[in-house]
């Protein structure tokens, strides 16, 4: 902390997706800071990542935020199913058989309406949230970042300085694409194809919120996540080559990959699709550090994994939670510099490295998570925690020794955990 600067506010956060919304909300209202979040959009506005895990709760909760869920009648989700090529379907996994803690009932949420709460959320614990502002520059001052530029909509710039800069930008991810800290993940290098559709069919009673990820012949993975107002979010993931394989129309593509699934086939047939088709790359990567002095990178911002087990938005609001923790820590002992985080990094990345090596088991072809509980009872329990999110402060060490023996699982990144101090 550079101590003659006049700063503007203790705290700015860039960008108020869930993991800026969760911090500005904790350090404002539970640590009393005065926060200013600078959001480059206005709010409502579009965003994939709909499906919740039971461990959302957690931060949900801890922000007050699960009481307004339920209230504003986003759509249950109580499981998650997996459905082979030919439209056969495995026995859906019930939250409800594992746990009998509220999280068993997690939702689906379109992304315009859960973010704008969230945002609503911050503003009303006293954060300043600003729409329409875009960073566009840090501001550092003897090796440290000491703010940022912004500008707004008319072009208008203006500085603001504090002793701390959250960046949590989104896969924009600011300052890790300034400090070309972006490290891809070795294998999980897939491409995401999706768009919405009304009005497809859904399935009846509990199943009707089910989180479905149907396979396409080896080659990748449909996701199907059934929102309010017969809405369904549906896309595919699979390998750049394979899906640009004939043509590059998104359109074209998706059309002809649902064909390569009977039960996605069968439940879009009866909707109608709406809207547009979206494309994404650069699907896996960490930076190199998690913060540098006076800086801390949450949510996708710091790191971004394959989605297929929907951890993204549980990543955004703990990492949202865990650094507000760590930066009111660090503003209360007046450092701010980067080793006040290593903490923080070194337990992120290990929640991170459990649920990374989950995602490559399921790509391994000879996996299944039958095989592991056909054999090894003793580690359902653990293996059932983690995919619904128990994954910070956790050792799975056992679990992850008998997964081995049926699929090849990667080393830990050794990125992440370390800092940058000048
Ligand atoms: C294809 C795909 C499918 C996914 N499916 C799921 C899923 O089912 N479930 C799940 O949990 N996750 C899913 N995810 C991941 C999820 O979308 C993200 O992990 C989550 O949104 C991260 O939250 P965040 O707050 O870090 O970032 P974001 O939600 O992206 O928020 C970042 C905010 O920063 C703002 N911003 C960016 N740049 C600037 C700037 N320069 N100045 C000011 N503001 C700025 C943006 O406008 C945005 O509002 C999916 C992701 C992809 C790509």
């Amino acid at each position: 902390m550079i101590s003659n600067l006049a700063y503007d506010c203790d705290v700015i956060i860039i960008g108020a997706g869930p993991a800026g919304a969760t911090a500005a909300t904790i350090l404002a209202e539970e640590y009393g800071k005065k926060v200013i979040v600078l959001e480059k959009e206005h709010f409502p506005r579009y965003h994939v990542g709909e499906s919740l895990i039971p461990h959302c709760w957690d931060t949900l909760d801890r922000i007050g935020m699960t009481d307004r869920l339920n209230e504003h009648g986003f759509q249950v989700k109580q499981s998650v199913q997996f459905v082979n090529p030919d439209g056969e379907l495995s026995a859906p996994f019930y939250f409800s058989k594992h746990t009998d803690h509220p999280r068993a009932k997690t939702w689906q949420v379109d992304r315009e309406t859960f973010d704008t709460m969230m945002m609503g959320r911050a503003r009303e614990a006293g954060a300043e949230v600003r729409e329409g502002v875009k960073v566009v520059e840090f501001l550092e001052e003897q090796g440290a970042v000491i703010g940022v530029v912004a500008e707004k909509l008319s072009g208008e710039r203006f500085e603001l300085r504090a002793p701390i800069t959250m960046d949590a930008s989104g896969r924009d991810a600011l300052f890790q694409r300034k400090k070309k800290w972006r490290k891809r993940d070795p294998k999980l290098n897939k491409i995401a194809i999706w768009t919405l559709y009304q009005g497809a069919k859904r399935d009846p009673g509990i199943d009707e919120g089910a989180t479905t990820v149907a396979y396409v012949n080896g080659k990748g993975w449909f996701w199907n996540i059934p929102l309010k107002d017969d809405i369904v979010s549906t896309g595919i993931v699979a390998d750049r080559d394979y899906l640009y394989r004939d043509t590059r129309d998104l359109a074209e593509i998706y059309h002809r990959e649902i064909k390569e699934n009977k039960w996605i086939e069968e439940h879009l047939s009866e909707g109608k699709q709406i809207g547009e088709y979206w494309v994404t790359g650069e699907y896996s990567y960490r930076a190199e550090n998690c913060a540098a002095d006076g800086l801390l990178l949450i949510g996708d911002a710091f790191a971004f994994l394959d989605p297929v087990f929907s951890s993204g938005v549980y990543l955004a609001l703990t990492t949202g939670s865990m650094g507000a923790d760590a930066a009111a820590a660090a503003l209360n002992q007046k450092d701010t510099s980067a080793g006040q985080f290593t903490d923080y990094g070194t337990r992120v990345c290990q929640g991170i490295e459990w649920m990374r090596k989950l995602v490559y088991a399921f790509y391994d072809e000879n996996f299944s998570f039958k095989d592991v509980v056909t054999n090894y009872a003793e580690v359902r329990h653990a293996l059932t925690d983690c995919l619904i999110g128990d994954l910070m402060d956790r050792d799975y060490s056992e679990l992850f020794e008998r997964v081995g023996e049926f699929a090849v699982l990667p080393e830990e990144l050794p990125y992440g955990k370390t800092t940058a101090s000048q």
